[in-house]
Formats: structure tokens, C-alpha cells, sequence
């Protein structure tokens, strides 16, 4: 049975007078990988920003686990550590060694004891193949390096739900597909993921769902298959004809 993990219902966002988000609705269900695919201006990053409380929504409700994200205040950063975030531009702590971007947030937030930290922290720079890196600074690494950190370090909070908005876009062509190989792993092993991405191969390899937004709105909703081989809207259509 399918139980869902991320409900947005409803969602408006304005900017002042601009309307980024218009009438969203999408569930996500547990181990579900999702990928968000549009034009540049379409509302992606707003979405992404807006499940992680990034942006506070104007109207409508968003829900992790069943549980609604308060707008503010108390239980916020518990809540934001259920959702992973992965940024396009990586945004390690540039004073902080690796392995101390990975245990800040478990110390500060999760409340674990130094040496645990260490130690999980560890395990998952190993796992996304970045364990010999640990005691260097993140100008010292690769930008494929980089993101993988990123990814252990959003890891590190145990997430619910990961969200990654084109953490790709900004790497050399030789890295994309070391970053790529973690989140097909990661997908693989039932993480619940919506990643905003124009890799097709991704999508087609790790994602049940593609998601089509324009103009704040989610235009289309199909399987990869489906989507990258009959788009129904004309926005899709020119979409994609423009993306090969
Ligand atoms: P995408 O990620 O699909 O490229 P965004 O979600 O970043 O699109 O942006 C959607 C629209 O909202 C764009 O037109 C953008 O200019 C606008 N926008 C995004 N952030 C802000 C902001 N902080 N203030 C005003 N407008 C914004
Ligand atoms: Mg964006």
C-alpha cells in the first residue's frame, strides 16, 4: 500500500504582486522518487524551497509524515531535519573540515555526542566514496567531491525525504555522473526523493514519477517513459524539444 510522505495541497506562493506557486498539489509516497523537470522561472526551486520551510507558503498546507510543517518557531529545525536539502551550488561551510560539515548538524541538532557523530559521519563519506577526504576542507575537494559531501551531510540528519534541486547543474561534465551514482544508490536502497533535474537518464533510471511544471503549475504528471516519449501538454512538448 502506498502511504504518502510528503502531501502539498493547495499551495499558493506569492513574491509581493508575482505568483510563483499557483494551486500546487502533489503527494509523494514513502520511497517514491519523484523528478521535478521545467523551464528556467517554472516554480521548481520555489517548491523545493517551500517543503523545506525555506519560503514560508501564502496559502495551503504542506505535510511530512502526516505531521503539518509549523511556519515557524519551535519544532521547525526538528521538522527541516527530516527533509534533506541539496543545493545546485553545494553550500559546504568553507572554515569547517569535511567531516565537520557532516557532524555539525547531528551535534547541534540531533543532540549526538562528538565520537557517534564522528563515526556515522564517517561511514556515510564513505559510503557516497569521499571517507579519504574527511580531515580536508571543501576548497581542497572536487566540485563532484563536494556534493557527494553534501549528500552525507543531508544524510546525516536521517531524513524522511531528500530533496535535491539540480545538483548537477553547476558540476563539470566528468563529475555529473558521480553524483548521479549516489542518488541512483541512494534511490535504489527506498530513499523518498524529489530532485529537480534535467538528466533524463536519471529520471528514467531511478524516478516513478516525472513531474512537469510551468509557470508556477504543475502542467503534467507521468512515468518517465511516458513523459519523455508522449508529452501531452505543448508546453512539454516544446519543453523537451528544446532540452535534446
Ligand atoms: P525555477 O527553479 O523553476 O527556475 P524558481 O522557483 O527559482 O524557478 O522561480 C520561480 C519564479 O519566482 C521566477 O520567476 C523567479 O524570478 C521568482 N522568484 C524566485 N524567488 C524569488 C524571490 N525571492 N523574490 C521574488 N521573486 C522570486
Ligand atoms: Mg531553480
Amino acid at each position: 500500500m502506498a502511504e504518502p510522505l510528503v502531501v502539498v495541497q493547495d499551495v499558493q506562493k506569492h513574491y509581493g504582486d508575482f505568483h510563483a506557486l499557483k494551486d500546487v498539489n502533489l503527494t509523494v509516497d514513502k520511497g517514491e522518487v519523484v523528478v521535478v523537470i521545467g523551464p528556467s522561472g517554472s516554480g521548481k526551486s520555489t517548491l523545493c524551497r517551500t517543503i523545506n520551510r525555506l519560503e514560508t507558503i501564502t496559502s495551503g498546507t504542506i505535510m511530512i509524515d502526516g505531521k503539518e510543517l509549523p511556519k515557524e518557531g519551535k519544532g521547525l529545525a526538528e521538522l527541516r531535519a527530516e527533509v534533506g536539502m541539496v543545493f545546485q551550488s553545494f553550500n559546504l561551510f568553507a572554515h569547517l573540515t569535511i567531516l565537520e560539515n557532516v557532524t555539525l548538524g547531528p551535534m547541534k541538532v540531533r543532540g549526538m555526542k562528538k565520537a557517534d557523530a564522528e563515526k556515522e559521519a564517517q561511514a556515510l563519506l564513505d559510503r557516497v566514496g569521499v571517507g579519504h577526504q574527511a580531515s580536508k576542507l571543501p576548497a581542497q575537494l572536487s566540485g563532484g567531491q563536494q556534493q557527494r559531501v553534501a549528500i552525507a551531510r543531508a544524510l546525516a540528519m536521517h531524513p524522511k525525504v531528500m530533496l535535491f534541486d539540480e545538483p548537477t547543474s553547476a558540476l563539470d561534465p566528468e563529475m555529473i555522473n558521480e553524483v548521479l551514482d549516489v542518488m541512483i544508490s541512494l534511490a535504489k536502497e527506498g530513499m523518498t526523493m524529489i530532485v529537480v533535474t534535467h538528466e533524463m537518464g536519471f529520471a528514467r533510471k531511478a524516478a516513478n514519477r516525472v513531474v512537469f511544471m510551468a509557470d508556477g503549475q504543475i502542467v503534467e504528471e507521468a512515468t518517465p517513459e511516458e513523459f519523455f516519449t508522449h508529452p501531452k501538454s505543448d508546453r512539454a512538448k516544446d519543453f523537451l524539444s528544446k532540452l535534446i
